[in-house]
C-alpha cells in the first residue's frame, strides 16, 4: 500500500540545560501545579461521571494526588460492550490505508505535541524517571503504532501461493467476531497502548480497563488516539473494579478475545473464568497474556566482568526492577564472585542515587504503591530467614513515598525464597556456582521457577553460549547474549515468554496481530 517505511523514534537524552530537558520538566511541573485532573470513564465516545471515584496518587509522594478517576461497573461495561458491538461494522469496513492513517497518526501526536504531557503522566502517575519514561511512554509506543502498521500491512499481503487457470484463490484477514477485551499493567504506557492498539488496528473494536496506576497516562493514550481520528466507540475506556469489569465482558456471548498483560495469578484465574463460559460463546476466544518473570544472568567465566556488572545493574534496578522482564536471579562462578564481580557490583551500586522523579538527576525512584512496597520487603525478610546474606539495601522508607533501596541477597541455596518467587522490585539475588558446574547451573536455573520470560548468558567462550542456549532453550522467550535481559525494542526484539509468563505471542512482531484476526480463505472459480 506504499505506506512509510517504520523507523525506531528516535531517543532523546534529556541531557541538563537541553530544550527537551527544560520542555519535559514544563510539563511536569504544568501537570503537578494543575491539581488532580478528573478522568472520566469513556463510552461511546462520551465522558461518564459516575460519582463512584479513586485516586491515583503520586508513588514518590503521599501527598501528591495526580488524578480522580470515575470508575464503570457492571452496568457501564455492559453498555462499552453494547457500544464496542456496534461501532464494529463500520470500524471493521474503513480501508486498511485509512485505519493505519489514524495510527501512524497517533504515533506523530505522541512523538511530538504529546510526548512531554505523556511522559509527565508517565513519571508522576507510574514513578518512572525521564529515561524510562522516554524509552516507554514516548519511544516505545510510538513504535507499537508505526510498526504495527507495518506488520498488519505485511500480513494482509500473505496470500496463497498457488493459483490455477480457472481459480482464484485469496486470503482475508477479517476482525473477529465480537469484541476484544484488554486489561493493561501499571508498568508500560505503551504497553497499555499496544494491548489497546493492536486488536484495534486489524479492525476490533476494544474494550479497556486500565491498570488504577497508571490511569492518567491511559486516559491521555485515549485522547491521543481519539485526536488521531479514532471513531467513538472503537475504543472503550472502562477504569474500575478488576473482577466486576472482568467477570462482566467474560459472560458476554459476543466476548472475542483477552489482551492481557498484568501477574500469572489473575491471567490463570481469567482464563479459567473464560473456561467456565465456554458454552455461551459465539466461538473459541483467544487468550493471549503476557505475565510473570524470574529472570536471570547466568555469568561464565569467560566473561567480561565490568560488562556483566554493569548489565546485572541495569536489568535489575532501572525502573526499581519493575519490569516482567527485569533481572532477578545472578549466576556467577565463584572464583569470579570472590575475585572482584561481588566487590564491583557493590561499589557500582552504592554510587545509585534514588529520590523523587521531579528530580531528574536520579537513577531509581519509587516502587509503585503500598502493596508492592509490603511485598518486596516481605521477601527480603523471609529470605534474611532463610539464611540469604543481605550484601547491600535490604531496607525500605515510606516516609514520603514507597522507596525501596536497591538490594542484593547473596544465597547458597539456589532455590532459595528469592531465588523462585517473584519480586518485582529492585532485588538481585546471587547465587556464586561452582567455577566447573556451568551445565550443572544451567539445569537449576531451567528448573528452579515456573516463569520463562528473559534470560541472558554473559560469556566470551562460544561452546559456553551454545551450551547456555541448548539447556536454557524453554527457560525463556528471550534469550541474550552479553546483554541485559530487558530493554526488548519493537521491531527489533519481539518480546514475550513461555511456561507461566504468557502465551508467547510476541509483541511487537506479526505474531501478536495473527491472534486478533480470523482469516478467511476465498477460492473463486472463474
Ligand atoms: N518489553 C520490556 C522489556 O523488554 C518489558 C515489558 C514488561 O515489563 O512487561 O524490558
Amino acid at each position: 500500500f506504499g505506506l512509510p517505511p517504520a523507523v525506531n523514534e528516535p531517543m532523546r537524552n534529556y541531557e541538563v540545560k537541553s530544550a527537551d530537558r527544560a520542555g519535559l520538566q514544563a510539563a511536569v511541573e504544568a501537570m503537578r501545579a494543575a491539581g488532580p485532573f478528573d478522568v472520566p470513564c469513556i463510552v461511546d465516545g462520551a465522558e461518564v461521571r459516575t460519582g463512584r471515584t479513586q485516586q491515583q496518587r503520586n508513588p514518590g509522594n503521599h501527598e501528591h494526588v495526580l488524578c480522580t478517576y470515575h470508575e464503570a461497573d457492571a452496568a457501564l461495561t455492559e453498555k462499552a460492550i453494547a457500544g464496542a458491538l456496534k461501532a464494529k461494522a463500520q470500524w471493521e469496513a474503513m480501508p486498511w490505508n485509512d485505519r493505519a492513517a489514524i495510527f501512524l497518526k497517533a504515533a506523530d501526536l505522541i512523538a511530538g505535541k504529546w510526548r512531554f504531557p505523556l511522559m509527565a503522566a508517565t513519571m508522576l502517575g507510574q514513578g518512572k524517571n525521564a529515561w524510562q519514561a522516554e524509552i516507554d511512554a514516548a519511544a516505545e509506543s510510538c513504535d507499537f503504532l508505526r510498526f504495527g502498521v507495518k506488520f498488519v500491512d505485511e500480513m494482509y499481503s500473505i496470500q496463497p501461493a498457488e493459483h490455477s487457470k480457472t481459480v482464484y484463490n485469496r486470503s482475508e484477514y477479517r476482525a473477529l467476531e465480537g469484541f476484544v477485551f484488554a486489561i493493561s499493567p501499571f508498568n508500560f504506557t505503551a504497553i497499555a497502548a499496544n494491548l489497546v492498539g493492536a486488536p484495534a488496528l486489524v479492525g476490533n473494536t476494544v474494550v479497556w480497563k486500565p491498570s488504577p496506576m497508571a490511569i492518567y497516562s491511559n486516559y491521555l493514550v485515549y485522547k491521543i488516539f481519539e485526536e488521531a481520528g479514532m471513531p467513538a466507540g472503537v475504543v472503550q475506556f472502562v477504569p474500575g473494579p478488576a473482577e466486576e469489569i472482568a467477570s462482566t465482558a467474560i459472560a458476554h456471548r459476543a466476548f472475542a478475545a483477552l489482551h492481557f498483560t498484568g501477574s500469572t495469578h489473575v491471567f490463570r484465574s481469567l482464563w479459567k473464568q473464560i473456561a467456565g463460559c465456554m458454552d455461551n460463546y459465539v466461538g473459541y476466544p483467544r487468550i493471549v497474556g503476557e505475565t510473570g518473570g524470574k529472570n536471570f544472568h547466568l555469568v561464565h567465566k569467560s566473561a567480561d566482568v565490568d560488562a556483566a556488572v554493569h548489565q546485572a545493574i541495569r536489568g535489575a534496578f532501572e525502573y526499581q526492577g519493575q519490569k516482567c522482564s527485569a533481572l532477578s536471579r545472578l549466576y556467577v562462578p565463584q572464583s569470579m564472585w570472590a575475585g572482584g564481580f561481588k566487590e564491583k557490583l557493590l561499589r557500582e551500586i552504592a554510587s545509585i542515587s534514588q529520590g523523587p522523579v521531579e528530580q531528574f538527576e536520579h537513577f531509581m525512584g519509587p516502587v509503585i504503591a503500598r502493596h508492592s512496597y509490603d511485598k518486596i520487603l516481605g521477601l527480603i525478610d523471609a529470605a534474611k530467614k532463610e539464611g540469604g546474606e543481605v550484601l547491600c539495601g535490604g531496607r525500605g522508607n515510606d516516609a514520603t513515598g514507597f522507596f525501596v533501596e536497591p538490594t542484593v541477597i547473596e544465597t547458597r541455596e539456589p532455590r532459595s525464597v528469592t531465588m523462585v518467587n517473584e519480586i518485582f522490585g529492585p532485588v538481585i539475588t546471587v547465587y556464586a556456582y561452582p567455577d566447573e558446574q556451568f551445565e550443572e547451573t544451567c539445569r537449576i536455573i531451567d528448573t528452579t521457577t515456573e516463569y520463562a520470560l528473559t534470560g541472558s548468558v554473559f560469556a566470551r567462550d562460544r561452546y559456553a553460549v551454545i551450551t547456555a542456549s541448548n539447556l536454557l532453550r524453554n527457560s525463556s522467550g528471550m534469550f541474550y547474549i552479553n546483554d541485559k535481559c530487558t530493554g526488548a525494542v519493537v521491531g527489533q526484539q519481539p518480546f514475550g515468554g513461555g511456561r507461566a509468563s504468557g502465551t508467547n505471542d510476541k509483541a511487537g512482531s506479526m505474531a501478536i496481530f495473527l491472534r486478533f484476526v480470523q482469516q478467511r480463505t476465498i477460492k473463486e472459480t472463474m
